[in-house]
């Protein structure tokens, strides 16, 4: 039995871990549950799973927590605060640490589950953006498991040679080939992109998820901070990663051989596969996902990224070669914008205006602590709030 802290519990990659662990209950076990405001839901996925311990960030929220738990006679105990967070990521009986939470909150739980050597489930590709060679480097020297959930590097890691160290090149792969589905503007004029909504940016074609990463996914900038996931992910230089549009997001990523293979992982959109993936690793378990009909899909798609259309993944290209903590300022500004964006308080297309500005303002350094990437980013969240401050919207 695999006991499993799930971080961002609550969430839509959350949700989805819970319903592939609820179908084995012969393997897995739920420790622990974190989420940062939403009692409602964390409280009925506690009565559910009964799990150890419960994280709300929120300190009312917990309170809160705390007083339904016991309305309902549950002994799960409840912890507040970061400091919850950190604990339940490192906890002795764990095995398994799905990091679920969105954008840079979730670094340090994450970095807290490597360096206790757990099995590290990563959705949160904020993280690995911001802090690339330290939290490899991390990884290593505690002996953790990294595993990408991510679906298209979860597809990358299903392709590579399964032995695949830091010279991928010496086992023959030439190219990484990194699927994207193009989001809900792919064809919309360009001279309408301006005035899309939060609600227009959040109906992803194929996909449910959360607000942040479905905006993303309208800008691209998704695409633009897994390029960057996979530099680190699989030990490539950017130009080894070729971004494709696959409109179906059926294959959900390629690899390329020497020898002129390309193998590719298909599949139906659906983020419970990758999650199985990582779960049983390096077995193969049933994820309550419907079987890929070839013939009902009949047709799949690869178009061309339009640079013009989507500027952020010119700008995460830049960054990922600028090096340093630039990728982190990229992901600080990118969060920024996209929650004044949802708050409508700035245009669609000001979301990769703001990103620029920001990049081109905000000095990068050498990324050689953790200090150095909490301050970088601190102060591109400042110089981005400073930004829109002075846009008419
Ligand atoms: P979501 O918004 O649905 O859920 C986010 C979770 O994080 C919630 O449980 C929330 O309580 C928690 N959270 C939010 N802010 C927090 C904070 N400040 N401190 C602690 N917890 C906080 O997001 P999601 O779509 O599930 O995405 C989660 C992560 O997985 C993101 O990094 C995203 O890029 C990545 N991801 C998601 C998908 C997907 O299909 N949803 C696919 C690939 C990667
Ligand atoms: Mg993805």
């Amino acid at each position: 039995m695999k006991g499993i802290t799930v971080l961002g519990a609550t969430g839509s990659i959350g949700v989805n871990t819970l319903d592939v662990v609820s179908r084995h209950p012969d393997k897995y076990y739920i420790k622990a549950l974190t989420a940062n405001t939403n009692v409602d839901t964390l409280l009925e996925q506690c009565l559910k799973h009964e799990p150890e311990f419960a994280v709300m960030v929120n300190e009312d929220a917990a309170l809160k927590l705390e007083h339904e738990l016991k309305k309902s006679a549950s002994d799960v105990v409840v912890l507040s605060g970061i400091d919850g967070l950190l604990k339940v990521a490192e906890l002795d009986d764990v095995d398994y640490v799905m990091a679920a939470i969105v954008g840079a909150a979730g670094l340090l739980p994450t970095l807290a589950a490597a360096e206790a050597g757990k099995r590290v489930l990563l959705a949160n590709k904020e993280a690995l953006v911001m802090s690339g060679k330290l939290f490899m480097d991390v990884i290593e020297k505690n002996n953790a498991e990294l595993l990408p959930i991510d679906s298209e590097h979860n597809a990358i890691f299903q392709c590579m040679p399964a032995d695949f160290g830091k010279n991928v090149e010496s086992l023959g792969v030439k190219k990484v080939l990194l699927t994207a589905s193009g989001g809900p503007f792919r064809t919309t004029p360009l001279e309408q992109l301006s005035s899309m909504t939060p609600e227009q940016a959040c109906a992803h074609p194929n996909w449910d998820m959360g607000r942040k990463i479905s905006v993303d996914s309208a800008t691209m900038m998704n695409k633009g901070l897994e390029v960057i996931e996979a530099c680190w992910l699989f030990h490539v230089q950017a130009d080894f990663i070729q971004v494709i549009i696959h409109p179906q997001s059926v294959i959900h990523s390629l690899v390329e051989y020497s020898d002129g293979s390309v193998l590719a992982q298909l599949g139906n959109p659906d983020m419970r596969t990758p999650i199985a993936y990582g779960l049983a690793w390096p077995e193969r378990i049933d994820a309550g996902v419907e079987r890929l009909d070839l013939f009902d899909i009949a047709q799949l798609d690869f178009i061309v990224p339009d640079e013009q259309r989507f500027p952020c993944l010119r700008l995460a290209r830049e960054a990922m070669q600028q090096g340093g903590t630039s990728s982190a300022i990229l992901n600080a500004a990118n969060e920024i914008a996209v929650n004044e964006f949802l708050q409508k308080n700035i245009r669609f297309t000001d979301i990769a205006n703001v990103i620029e500005t920001v990049l081109e303002n905000v000095t990068q350094h050498e990324a050689t602590s953790l200090d150095v990437i909490l301050e970088d980013d601190k102060l591109a969240r400042g110089y981005a709030m400073q930004t829109i401050k002075g846009m008419q919207i």
